[in-house]
């Protein structure tokens, strides 16, 4: 009985939820499920009708995260999930999957199956490209990211939404992981022991830096700005060569723009590492390198541009009008995505969430090579992210170690 009480389903379970609770299907269907999970926190069924090729995508907040059972997460985070993406659908339409159905009891939903995309992590260490993802990610992020905020959402309004998404459990999963395990020899990180001095010298000694990541902790805790993703990187996001789709928002909430943007960029500079150390033939790895650099760029310069744009055509805040003001509130918004961009490159090689795009460089010398780049690359961007603007600012910084 789903109606009744939570529990944990199995691949059995969704074929029966999906007859019984859904009517996505037809009524002569020939259902079979895979869980195909691979993140950290939820368990991922996918549906396939053999009749008619329908297939459909059921996602289930585990009682306990899947990488853990020392993370308490609420449930709730399905919720969130569910309500954000039919949110971020409007707002930023074709790039979301649909959302068909929540469930608060059993604390799942269905939604769109996106399995003729591959997720961008994926892609990237195989080396593909997609020369529209910069414009697709920027414009998601704009109008996901301004809209909400409160120079263009009713203060009102933008304070029940507040109210609703705010996700304290997850939220304390960053705080820890994000901006404070990574920045002293704490148990849980998950290091690679030829990169320890390293980090011991350089991370774990500076006490400016630590100075600088308490800052931006209480930033992030208290900057109530934007509606984010909140675990933008580029395993939420499924891609093919015309289509950019971003799944998994469950750490939404009201949180300093600058998150998301950051979290896009440090992930494609791991794809940058990881194609300059995997990559053998000389001229294809300069294409795949140039092509990175090139999307990195986009990204902020691309980002810049259609954030003042949006802001002048749809700015409501009297005050949002005043000359400088909207460069004022950028340039705020650009340093937290510098800082972000920093906190992110050092926390994927330090702390206990690690990217497969460093993971998989097999020989130890190139590896330890690889994580100096990033968490050099990581501290700068901590500590300059005063005077680290554009796009090119971004790459320089990344050619400077790389
Ligand atoms: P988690 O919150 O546990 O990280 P995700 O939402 O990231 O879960 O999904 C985990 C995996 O399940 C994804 O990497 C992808 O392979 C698959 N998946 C998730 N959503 C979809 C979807 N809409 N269509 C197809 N596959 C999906
Ligand atoms: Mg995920
Ligand atoms: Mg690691
Ligand atoms: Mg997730």
């Amino acid at each position: 009985d789903f109606t009744k009480e939570y529990f944990k389903m199995v691949e059995k379970d969704v074929i029966v939820y999906a007859k019984t609770r859904l009517d996505f299907f037809d009524e002569d269907v020939e259902l079979s499920c895979e869980e195909i999970g691979d993140g950290n926190l939820n368990y991922v069924f996918r549906l396939v009708d053999s009749k008619s090729g329908k297939s459909l995508i059921v996602k289930q907040a585990g009682p306990v995260a899947r990488i853990s059972d020392e993370f308490k997460v609420s449930p709730d985070r399905n919720r969130i999930e569910s309500e954000i993406l039919s949110l971020q659908h409007k707002l930023a339409p074709g790039f979301v999957p649909k959302m068909y159905h929540y469930d608060p009891i059993m604390n799942c939903c269905a939604m769109e199956d996106l399995s003729d995309h591959e997720i961008m992590r994926t892609a990237l260490i195989k080396h593909k490209t997609f020369p529209l993802f910069a414009d697709h990610i920027t414009t998601f992020m704009v109008n996901t990211l301004l809209h909400t905020s409160d120079v263009v959402t009713e203060h009102k309004e933008k304070k029940e939404l507040v109210k609703s998404f705010t996700n304290p459990e997850l939220c304390e999963i960053t705080e820890d992981l994000v901006y404070t395990e990574p920045f002293f020899d704490c148990e849980r990180n998950d290091i690679f022991e030829g990169s320890r001095e390293f980090i011991k010298e350089h991370i774990w000694n500076d006490e400016k830096l630590a100075l600088e990541t308490a800052k931006l902790k209480f930033e992030f805790m208290t900057h109530s700005q934007s509606l984010l993703h909140g675990d933008l990187h580029t395993g939420s996001i499924f891609i093919k060569e015309d289509s950019t789709k971003v799944i998994d928002p469950e750490f939404a909430f009201y949180g300093p723009a600058g998150y998301d943007v950051g979290n896009v960029v440090a992930n494609l500079i791991f794809a940058y590492v990881n194609g300059k150390f995997t990559i053998e033939d000389d001229g294809e790895r300069d294409k795949f390198l140039q092509y990175m650099e090139k999307t990195i760029r986009e990204v902020i310069d691309l980002f810049t541009e259609k954030f003042l744009y949006g802001w002048d055509e749809h700015a409501t805040e009297r005050v949002a009008t005043y000359p400088g003001f909207k460069e004022y509130y950028l340039d705020g918004l650009l340093r937290d995505t510098v800082a972000v961009t920093g906190l992110e490159l050092c926390r994927r090689t330090i702390g206990i969430a690690g990217v497969k795009d460093i993971q998989v460089i097999k020989n130890e010398k190139d590896r330890v090579a690889a994580e100096k780049i990033v968490l050099s690359a990581g501290k700068t961007f901590i500590l300059e992210r005063d005077t680290i603007r554009t796009g090119d600012d971004f790459v320089k910084v990344v050619l400077n170690y790389a």
